[in-house]
């Protein structure tokens, strides 16, 4: 089992703990996500919250309609800049429409920053994924983005890039939890240094918060089964953004720091696989 080693230095604590990805930016493990956060001064209330209660990372998406919200809660919170991880990553229609290099430039100024710290492709757009990677690569270049990276690619999506371009993805996002643990594609990614981030690690907040299973791991460690999905996902190497707009879940969520699995319980999590998917096929998706 890879084993989740924080390998920043300086900020080693907790929610600070980072990842260093492969072009060596760090990167915190645990963040927040704020999808279906529709309102942009909700975002802000919710993002300035978590800054408060130690989250490091933030996961936007131009999709989500809430970047200026995100923006203005890092601009405002008192941290400097480099202490909080944002990410955003380009929709469909622009890549469908060779409009990357445009969403980019109107991502950032909804963010109102003079950089981001992660952009993503956020789906494999047959056709268009060179073209829209090449755009990402330049402002990789240029420095208005620290690290570039892909969501919801296949090993052919990133062949692709292999294939065609200079860079290569330093992160890939993708659903990931016990119910949908896509061993073949992690393994893949790890194996060109791209680090696999876990969206939807609550299935959306669905049925597995209640798996009985998780449940009674969760109860002999006198922990919830979100802590104890949070703790399996970090502890398998991945990175994740679980979404809450509940100050309270923002604090249990985050707490997973003084608790390890046991080899035998993170056995028993790995037996939950079952391919279940909450969100789009990157095979089959029509969005
Ligand atoms: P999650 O799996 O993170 O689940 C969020 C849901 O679970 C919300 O309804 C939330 O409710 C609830 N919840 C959170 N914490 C707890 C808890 N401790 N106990 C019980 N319920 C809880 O869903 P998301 O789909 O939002 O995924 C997380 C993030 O991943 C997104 O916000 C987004 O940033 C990213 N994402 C990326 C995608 C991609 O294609 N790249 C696709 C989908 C998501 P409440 O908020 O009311 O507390």
């Amino acid at each position: 089992m890879e084993r989740f080693e924080g390998t920043c230095e300086t900020r080693e604590e907790g929610l600070s703990r980072c990842v260093t990805l492969s072009n060596g930016v760090e990167m915190p493990w645990l963040g927040l996500g704020v999808f279906e956060v529709d309102d942009n001064d909700l975002t802000e209330t919710i993002v300035r919250q978590a800054i408060e209660r130690g989250y490091r990372s933030i996961d936007t998406a131009a999709l989500y309609g809430n970047e200026r919200g995100v923006g203005a809660a890092i601009r405002t919170c008192g941290l400097p800049r480099e202490q909080v991880f944002v990410t955003s990553k380009v929709w469909n229609t622009e890549m469908r429409s060779d409009r990357v290099e445009q969403a980019f430039e109107e991502s950032m100024k909804r963010l109102g920053l003079d950089y981001v710290d992660l952009f993503l492709l956020h789906w494999p757009i047959e056709g268009k994924i060179v073209a829209s990677w090449t755009a990402l690569e330049r402002f990789y270049r240029e420095g208005r983005i620290r690290a570039i990276g892909v969501s919801n690619f296949l090993p052919r999506h990133l062949e692709e890039i292999e294939t065609n371009c200079d860079e290569m993805p330093v992160v890939n996002q993708i659903e990931y939890h016990p119910y949908l643990q896509s061993l073949d594609l992690k393994r893949y990614c790890e194996e060109r240094s791209i680090r696999v981030e876990a969206w939807s690690p609550f299935m959306h907040g669905g049925g597995i918060l209640r798996d009985p299973t998780l449940s009674e791991i969760a109860e002999s460690y006198q922990k919830s089964v979100a802590q104890v999905i949070v703790r399996w996902i970090l502890q398998t190497g991945v990175a994740t953004i679980p979404k809450t707009q509940t100050a309270s879940r923002m604090v249990e969520n985050s707490d997973v720091f003084d608790f390890e699995l046991s080899d035998s319980d993170m056995r028993r999590i790995a037996d939950l696989e079952r391919g279940m998917r909450w969100g789009g096929d990157p095979n089959n998706f029509d969005f």
